[in-house]
């Protein structure tokens, strides 16, 4: 079966910054950075549950760029929680605080600076934006 709805998840970006552990009092050198690639990377896999082949070809990136990307974010994922690291994601702050909903495919995605106000997948042009406070 077609995975139609797990593709609405394509380029969405995370809802807050980052993760910071329990109990332990880290210093401001002491974090580990994950990036909007590797945050995908890792969503697509381990998240929505689809193969590697099938989030490179959603990711738009060839299967080997894609096995390094996703296995240098469980490299890190791993380290932060043995070491007790905080986690901070990388890619900006208007990235992560704001994201954009397509009124008619539904699909849900974040618009580069100085992007077209169109949906990635449909190019339509009524799109919501949404924020997270
Ligand atoms: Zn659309």
């Amino acid at each position: 079966m077609a995975r139609i709805k797990k593709k609405r998840l394509v380029q969405m970006a995370p809802g807050f910054g980052g993760f910071k552990p329990f109990g332990v009092l880290c210093k401001k050198e002491d974090k580990i950075l994950i990036n909007i690639e590797e945050y995908e990377a890792l969503k697509l896999c381990d998240y929505e549950d689809l193969t590697q082949a099938e989030a490179a070809k959603l990711m738009n990136i060839s299967r080997p760029t894609f096995t390094r990307i996703y296995e240098s974010v469980r490299s890190k994922i791993a380290q932060a929680f043995i070491e007790g690291l905080p986690i901070i994601y990388e890619g900006g702050d208007s990235l992560i605080a704001e994201w954009y909903t397509c009124d008619k495919c539904e699909i849900i995605f974040t618009l580069k600076d100085g992007g077209e106000m169109n949906c990635p997948l449909c190019r339509n042009k009524e799109i919501t934006l949404n924020k997270f406070e």
